[in-house]
């Protein structure tokens, strides 16, 4: 009788956790190592007065097709909510819908010269479509030449830029569109756009942390468990050390699905070259304000953005009752507030009472039927210093070489939103790869 092959996987993310299953349904034996005490990573749902608060990922889209797939696959069809509301961006004391898509043809948020000069962008992404793959994300490497800032400047508009484009990159991933390749945006778009569907936007019922809950269980997942160093054994395989004292472990495969910060840390052996296209990796970061109140507040819009020409700090807001029934108890609610990325490198130092009080002062000023503090029964602020991986001018380089397979010893991979994209879908998929990779 042959021993089933050992599997370490460190981190219990979503990347880390879709390794885990697609090696043991492999054949192989799993151990998931997590430094945190809860499974999870950057998709957790805190409950506080019975009001969900996401410390992460807030939604899914319709074109996570491996995402929701898995929902199926782990039983949660069920506890699938479809998110009914729009979102709009403000200009000017208005907010603007652009959604369904179509909206876009008649709102007065730019002005129509400037909504002509979109057709550009809408031939670039059809001409563009085979490099546009979002489970092999390095393929776009052949158009990752500029930042969304440069070419919209040079073949869109200055208006296009400020207030369709860079609200959803500031308000969805805390980045700039000056440090975003434009590779990332027609990715994005276009996976946005060509869903048979359209893009629908959805949660769970327990919040999104169901998620890795649900793909975490019947796994040998050790908590609190950090991984201080793997090590190469002399005879194949890997030893990983454990932070703590905690007795080391061995493997046959190990997939380090952390974020790409830690990896040079855990495998400083990977060599200089290796390690950079780690090193190179910036995350954003913010700052999430959670507010519950025991009103409802106005149910229009789902999320809004707030574009950085009408406010230095803040990026977006949700207003959790309209996302879902199933987020508050009835009657009440709860605004989650977030600042920009820009303005928390600006506000690291700054204590959580000034920053609580800086949000709430600029969402008055922006937008003061939002408001929560009247009728406010919790506050919250959570910091978020890596956020989201950026996929500035450069990153699709990076993963061609990843991609090339040049990382990396047998029995070694890397999963995580920086390879596969940066959001559930792309840590999932990403996942799912490594685990594929550390079998051959
Ligand atoms: C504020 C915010 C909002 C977001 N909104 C959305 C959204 O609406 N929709 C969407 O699709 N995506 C969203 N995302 C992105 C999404 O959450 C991430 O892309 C995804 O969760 C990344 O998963 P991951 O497994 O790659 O990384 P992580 O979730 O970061 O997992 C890495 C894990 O490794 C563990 N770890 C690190 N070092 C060690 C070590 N040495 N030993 C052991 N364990 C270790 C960490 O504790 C962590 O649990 C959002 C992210 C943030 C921060």
């Amino acid at each position: 009788m042959t021993q089933p092959p050992t599997a370490i996987v460190i981190g219990a993310g979503v990347a880390g956790l879709a390794a885990a299953r697609q090696l043991r349904a492999s054949g192989a034996q799993v151990i998931v190592l997590e430094a945190d005490p809860t499974v999870g990573g950057r998709v957790r749902t805190l409950v506080e007065q019975g009001c969900q608060i996401e410390l992460g990922a807030e939604f899914l889209a319709s074109f996570y097709t491996r995402t929701l797939a898995l929902i199926d696959e782990l039983g949660l069809r069920d506890d699938l909510r479809r998110i009914p509301s729009s979102s709009a961006i403000l200009r000017d004391g208005r907010f603007h819908s652009l959604w369904p898509n179509i909206r876009l043809a008649f709102t007065s948020l730019v002005a129509p010269r400037h909504k002509l000069a979109l057709s550009y962008l809408l031939a670039s992404l059809v001409r563009h479509g085979p490099l546009l793959d979002l489970a092999a994300f390095q393929k776009a490497h052949l158009i990752d030449d500029s930042s969304v800032s440069d070419y919209a400047r040079a073949h869109l508009s200055d208006d296009l830029l400020e207030y369709v484009l860079q609200p959803p990159l500031s308000g969805i991933f805390y980045w700039t569109p000056e440090r975003t390749s434009r590779a990332l945006l027609m990715l994005v778009l276009r996976a946005g756009l060509s869903h048979p569907a359209g893009l629908q936007l959805f949660t769970l019922r327990q919040g999104l942390g169901q998620l890795p809950l649900a793909m975490a269980a019947g796994m040998d997942v050790r908590l609190g468990a950090r991984v201080c160093a793997v090590e190469r054994r002399p005879g194949g395989g890997y030893l990983v050390r454990l932070e703590g004292g905690a007795q080391d472990l061995s493997a046959d495969m190990v997939v380090c699905a952390t974020t790409a910060s830690a990896v040079p840390r855990i495998l400083p052996w990977l060599g200089d070259e290796r390690l950079a296209l780690f090193r190179e990796v910036r995350y954003s970061s913010t700052a999430l304000l959670a507010t519950g109140t025991r009103e409802r507040l106005p149910r229009d819009f789902y999320g809004l953005l707030f574009p950085r020409r009408e406010s230095a700090f803040l990026a977006s807001a949700t207003i959790q009752a309209v996302k879902s029934a199933s987020a508050v108890p009835r009657g009440r609610d709860t605004l989650a507030l977030h600042l920009s990325g820009p303005a928390m490198d600006g506000l690291r130092q700054c204590d959580d009472e000034s920053l609580i009080g800086l949000m709430l002062a600029e969402l008055r000023r922006l937008a003061p039927r939002y408001d929560p503090t009247p009728h406010a029964v919790f506050q919250r602020l959570y910091r978020c210093p890596e956020a989201l991986p950026e996929f500035d001018v450069g990153h699709f380089h990076r993963l061609q070489l990843l991609a090339d397979g040049d990382h990396g010893p047998p029995g070694l991979a890397f999963a995580g939103d920086y390879l596969g994209g940066p959001f559930v879908e792309g840590a999932i998929l990403s996942g799912e790869a490594a685990a594929a990779r550390a079998m051959t």
